[in-house]
């Protein structure tokens, strides 16, 4: 790496404020899993990432699943009597359940109630709701703004749109020196919500801003899509490709103040799951290694069992375990720029061993070789003046038979990854190692 790449790299710090102000920017938009406003974010995501949008019509068929019509929204309220807008679109896009049909009529407040959806137990909370896959309209208020309501008539609009169209994907492809891939995949079709949705988006853009910035052995593919519908398309329409993916990791809640947490892919001990473990082991934060299950985020599409592709997930606090989860209160308060920033380092180091590791054949493997003899170990009273530890050649040395990597290495040593790989490139330049290529 020269001085003009190394100060270009971002450090986490940087990339932290930098996700917390792209997040703002993205925050206020109603995103969905089709339609302009996640055509919207895909265009400003190419701000930063020169990421390629796909369009797949509605009605295509995606293995068991059709790709849904476009939902469009401009206005969406309720008014009183009196004409004013007891509930407003304008003020939360959350107040509209995503993907409600478009409805104009006039109903009483027992109608309206079977339309709401509230939160008694976090009463100035709005939910958040969808309804994909069912014609239906409704609102999202808060509990407090449900008990305000009076008995009246009630003037309902959703100025919304339902109709063939297309689904909006980005996708972003890094080649390296290898054409086995890294996938790097995130959900990006929640309206304003900032940990569900948008920091995993944004981590995902910064991963890809930082090995843009250097040479990889690794080709990386981001894909910026709507949460199930969206992995389900780009798995079937890109079938052939699933073979070059080596490795993946799905990025989603990364921005709370929640542990770190990793989680298996169904395979379960993949070399993602395994540099990710010892990531997490070694970064001296507080962590959870959690094991494969078939709910969560699109590892259930990546890791189905006729797909089976090695591809965790990375997350802070569990969806569904913290109550601002798909609630108005996961907002840009709940993520912090010193999170994400936590996020991105850890990521990059996962990264980091995926592209480094690599299996070594011991050149001298009768006994150990003579490394005072090279510098390589302390003289008697003195240190070593190789600068690299001496028990991690040894352990080099020893597990290097063509069939150890060094990331089994560290495992089977509990020595940090990096400190290995610099043992196995000094003993490589005194010709007592050579890495197994293939
Ligand atoms: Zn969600």
């Amino acid at each position: 790496m020269t001085v003009s790449t190394a100060q270009r790299q971002l450090t986490p710090a940087d990339a932290g404020q930098r996700m917390y102000a792209l997040i703002e920017e993205l925050y206020p938009i109603c995103r969905s899993i089709t339609g302009n406003g996640l055509r919207e974010t895909l265009r400003r995501l190419q701000t930063h990432v020169p990421l390629q949008i796909h369009e797949v019509p509605s009605g295509a068929e995606v293995f068991d699943w059709v790709v849904p019509r476009e939902w469009n929204i401009r206005d969406a309220y309720v008014k009183n009597s009196r004409g004013q807008r007891v509930i407003d679109f304008r003020k939360h896009n959350l107040h509209v359940v995503n993907y409600s049909v478009p409805y104009r009529g006039k109903v009483s407040l027992e109608e309206l109630k079977s339309h709401l959806h509230t939160l008694p137990e976090h009463p100035d909370w709005i939910p958040y709701r969808t309804s994909y896959y069912k014609d239906s309209w409704g609102f999202c208020i808060t509990h407090k703004q449900r008990q305000q309501l009076a008995d009246d008539e009630y003037e309902v609009c959703i100025d919304s749109t339902l109709e063939a169209g297309s689904l909006s994907y980005g996708e972003f492809f890094l080649p390296g020196e290898s054409s086995d891939e890294v996938l790097i995949a995130c959900h990006v079709c929640h309206p304003s919500l900032a940990n569900d949705n948008l920091s995993g988006v944004t981590l995902a853009t910064f991963l890809a801003k930082h090995l843009q910035e250097t040479r990889q052995r690794l080709s990386y593919r981001f894909l910026f899509i709507p949460g199930t519908i969206g992995a389900i398309t780009w798995l079937s329409l890109n079938e052939q490709r699933i073979a070059s993916i080596r490795h993946g990791l799905v990025l989603a809640g990364v921005g709370d103040r929640g542990p770190l947490t990793y989680k298996r892919s169904r395979q379960g001990l993949a070399e993602i799951d395994r540099a990710a473990a010892h990531v997490l082991k070694h970064s001296g934060k507080k962590h959870d290694l959690i094991d494969f299950s078939p709910y969560g985020y699109d590892e259930r599409q990546f890791c189905s069992p006729g797909i089976n592709l090695p591809v965790g997930r990375f997350s802070r606090s569990q969806h569904g375990t913290f109550p601002e989860y798909h609630t108005s209160a996961d907002n840009l308060d709940f993520v912090r720029p010193e999170s994400l920033a936590e996020s991105f380092e850890i990521c990059a180091s996962i990264l980091s061993v995926l592209e480094e590791n690599a299996t070594y054949l011991n050149l001298n493997p009768k006994c150990e070789p003579q490394l005072g003899r090279r510098g390589l170990y302390r003289a008697i009273g003195g240190p070593a003046d190789s600068g690299v530890s001496e028990m991690a050649l040894l352990w080099v040395l020893n597990l290097s038979d063509g069939s150890h990597s060094l990331l089994e290495i560290a495992e089977r040593s509990g020595m940090r990854f990096a400190a290995l790989r610099q043992a196995a490139k000094v003993l490589v330049e005194h010709d007592l190692l050579k890495e197994c290529l293939g």
